[in-house]
């Protein structure tokens, strides 16, 4: 089968509708929004464009299931297992995600299969494995010295809002369905108006491995029309949100009315730190990957590159010859190491920053423009003697350009790496354990990578220090923030 048939039964097979309770519907406007491949900027798809009418009617169906009582209450196991079967048949369908993102999305369909669907299917695992374990504790009651019996329980949170962004919608999609899930949650997603193919695909494919009707309903449409309706609810016990810090702080406000509790994964300026005691031979190419995998379009990206002064020179070499090897190209070509970026706004977007680099006097060693006139594409770009003030260094471009500056010592450059709003991630290049470690204490960074960067796990918690955002997600701390703590208490005594 050639890509183009191949395409077309994907999207024949795929409904690319909202659904609600159990059923594939329109938007109730019939509106739809169209749904584009950034490699060619052709139109490949069509969605429903939803709006506060549909998202009621989703909400009213995820409270009904939540209810009902039948999914928060079935047994542990028997939840456990179903979160196994959403596993497997994301296996069993690995291919064909991976080949939907990569059209949908630009990226580079390899990865997308070692990357993006093993981080899909292991949650989904992983947290099956979390249903019989979640539980309460017995407590000591030293009140007023009667015999009480006192325990928490873990509940479910009730009904929740998930927003999710377009550069990893598959992988955050899961991230967030298998964890609120696993608690007994029922949820609504929305999923991004750019990239939603995958996200409905991963929800039909939930339903076909014995979800209940209602228990996941997926809405698309805006963020400022259905994505705002589904913050605002009143009936929504919670949002987990990722996607911009400029978005996260709306939804906040937003959350407000009914104060719902709120789990952010936001934006990041993450530093790469190279001491000259690190192998240099490694370097090069470990932090050119560290910004420019997925063409920059990274939450965590190490965008802000700090090289200890004596091997400065050597490292801004290594890491543009790095960058200049990487094979840009459509992402369904199993060579692309790096993709178009999603759309021609974004495209702009980092031209635009590329332009404020050269104009506020950094020094352009790699890159820096657009390639070809069919598709979203720019080129992996190092900037040198980049400085604070400058634009490049303080924002978040979310597209393949990295600026590098000179530190002296581990106290300059903690200063510096800590020199920002955010505080996703960091990582850090030494052969000095103490001093390694020592860093990692000390830096304002919610996950901190050693001589590698990126690795995610759902065992480990993933979030952001200051503006970055609110929570962790998988992981026990992830899981936890989809339940209540209620705490019983009974007194013994006649
Ligand atoms: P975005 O904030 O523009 O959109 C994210 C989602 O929010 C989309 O579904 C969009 O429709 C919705 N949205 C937009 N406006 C809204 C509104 N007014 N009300 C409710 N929903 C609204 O982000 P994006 O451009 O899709 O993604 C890129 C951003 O996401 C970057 O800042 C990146 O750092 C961040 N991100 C963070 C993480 C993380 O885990 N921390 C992961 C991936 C991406």
């Amino acid at each position: 089968m050639n890509d183009e048939q191949r395409v077309r039964d994907i999207l024949d097979l795929n409904k690319r509708k909202n659904l609600i309770g159990g059923n594939w519907v329109d938007s109730l406007s019939g509106e739809t929004l169209a749904i584009e491949n950034p490699a060619t900027g052709e139109i490949i798809a069509h969605v429903p464009r939803a709006g506060a009418a549909d998202i009621d009617l989703a909400v009213k169906e995820a409270r009904r299931a939540f209810e009902a009582r039948s999914w928060r209450n079935m047994r542990a196991s028997d939840r456990g297992r179903l979160l196994e079967s959403i596993a497997r048949k994301l296996e069993e369908h690995a291919d064909e995600l991976a080949f939907l993102e990569a059209l949908d999305t630009g990226k580079a369909v390899s990865f997308a299969k070692i990357l993006d669907l093993p981080a899909a299917i292991e949650v989904f695992r992983y947290m099956g494995g979390w249903c019989s374990k979640i539980a309460g504790k017995t407590l000591p009651v030293s009140f007023d010295g009667k015999e009480y019996h006192a325990y928490t329980r873990r509940e479910a949170v009730g009904v929740v809002g998930a927003i999710t962004p377009w550069n990893y919608p598959l992988a955050l999609g899961a991230w967030k369905i298998a964890s609120a899930l696993a608690a007994g949650c029922t949820m609504v997603i929305k999923p991004t108006e750019l990239t939603p193919l995958s996200t409905l695909r991963l929800v039909e494919l939930c339903l076909e491995a014995g979800l209940p009707e209602g228990v996941l309903n997926v809405i698309n449409g805006h963020g400022h029309e259905a994505g705002a309706a589904l913050a605002q609810h009143p009936d929504v016990n919670k949002i987990t949100f990722t996607g911009s810090t400029a978005v996260g702080k709306k939804i906040v406000e937003y959350s407000l009315g009914n104060l719902k509790r709120v789990t952010l994964e936001l934006g990041g300026k993450s530093p790469s730190i190279v001491f000259d005691d690190a192998d240099l031979d490694q370097v090069g190419l470990g932090a050119a990957l560290a910004v420019f995998f997925n063409s920059g379009q990274i939450c965590f990206a190490a965008t802000r590159l700090f090289v200890q002064e004596n091997v400065y020179d050597q490292v801004v070499e290594a890491v543009a010859a790095a960058a200049q090897q990487f094979t840009v190209g459509n992402g369904l070509d199993p060579q692309t190491m790096l993709g178009p970026l999603v759309s021609a706004k974004q495209q702009d977007r980092v031209l635009g920053y590329i332009e404020s680099g050269v104009a506020q006097g950094a020094r352009l060693v790699c890159g820096g423009k657009r390639i070809g006139d069919k598709g979203y594409f720019v080129e992996p770009t190092v900037f040198a003697d980049a400085t604070p003030s400058m634009k490049i260094v303080s924002e978040e471009i979310f597209g393949p350009v990295v600026s590098v500056m000179k530190f002296k010592d581990v106290e300059e450059v903690t200063r510096m790496a800590n020199d920002s709003q955010y505080g996703l991630a960091a990582n850090i290049w030494t052969r000095d354990i103490k001093k390694a470690h020592k860093l990692a204490h000390r830096l304002e960074a919610g996950s901190v990578w050693i001589n590698c960067h990126g690795i995610l796990d759902p065992a480990l918690p993933f979030g952001g220090f200051k503006q970055s955002g609110w929570g962790r997600e998988v992981s026990e701390e992830g899981l936890l923030a989809y339940t209540e703590t209620k705490t019983v208490c009974m007194l013994l005594d006649e």
